[in-house]
């Protein structure tokens, strides 16, 4: 997996793009409707029709954006009785563009621990397990990502899914292959670099090393936050109440 990569540049936005981006729109201004002082933990959110006539959107984005902050931990939906704000956010984070990118990187640094805490390990169990067909599946993943030119390749993804299939886990592929496609969603470019990666994995698999496999995943995957700027989002959002709520429900310190 390699570089972050923006949405724009394509010729025409998709008629999903375009819902994409209303949505993107609407989870922004309810969130500067949160943060405007109006709301405290525990409040009731307006009904999704008054919502729908305040930002002049259809329901159906209401429902989408609040669907999104229910998953970023702002609001909380109790089956029959409505939406509830869970965090309030206190102050901006950055511009309001910027924010969406920003929540969304926060679920990128999360799912990126996951896979810090699942991947290497899958590395390891491949480099027991791995057929001679499965190194050729890979070693075909490796060879796609030689000369890269730098955008997103199906190789890239191709070879973390091929890795999880070479442990002969159907849980672990079914786990890790959710979280691998979201990086894949979020459109990752490919570099020499992950080539590089790719490579060095794919050598420690097929000379049964598991320890090397292991631990060259784990730098891979460092380096993919690395260059996605994830750590640095954390630091930038973790100014926020609304993220410190979400992180300390996410991550009890006991
Ligand atoms: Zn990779």
């Amino acid at each position: 997996m390699g570089e972050d990569k923006t949405r724009g540049g394509k010729a025409m936005p998709s008629k999903a793009s375009a819902r994409r981006s209303i949505t993107a729109e609407v989870v922004n201004k309810l969130y500067e409707t949160l943060s405007g002082g109006n709301f405290k933990v525990g409040d009731r959110l307006p009904s999704e029709f008054e919502l729908a006539e305040q930002f002049g959107v259809g329901r159906s984005a209401i429902r989408e954006a609040v669907r999104e902050l229910v998953a970023f931990g702002v609001l909380e939906l109790r089956r029959g009785t409505g939406t509830f704000v869970t965090a309030v956010p206190n102050g901006r984070v950055g511009s309001h563009e910027d924010l969406y990118e920003q929540l969304r990187k926060m679920a990128a640094q999360d799912l990126l621990e996951l896979r810090l805490l699942i991947e290497p390990e899958v590395a390891a169990i491949a480099a027991k397990r791995a057929t001679a067909e499965e190194l050729l599946k890979l070693r075909a993943d490796v060879e796609g990502l030689a000369g890269s030119d730098g955008s997103p390749a199906p190789e890239d993804i191709g070879f973390h899914l091929h890795l999880v299939a070479a442990t002969h886990s159907r849980s672990l592929q079914r786990i890790t292959s959710w979280i691998v496609e979201f990086f894949d969603e979020s459109g990752v470019d490919t570099s020499q670099d992950d080539y590089n990666d790719h490579s060095a994995i794919l050598d420690a698999v097929a000379s049964r090393q598991p320890e090397l496999a292991r631990e060259l995943m784990r730098q891979h995957l460092r380096e993919v936050g690395r260059k996605l700027n994830l750590e640095d989002t954390l630091n930038q959002v973790t100014e926020t109440k609304v993220v410190e709520a979400a992180l300390s429900r996410r991550r009890p310190t006991s």
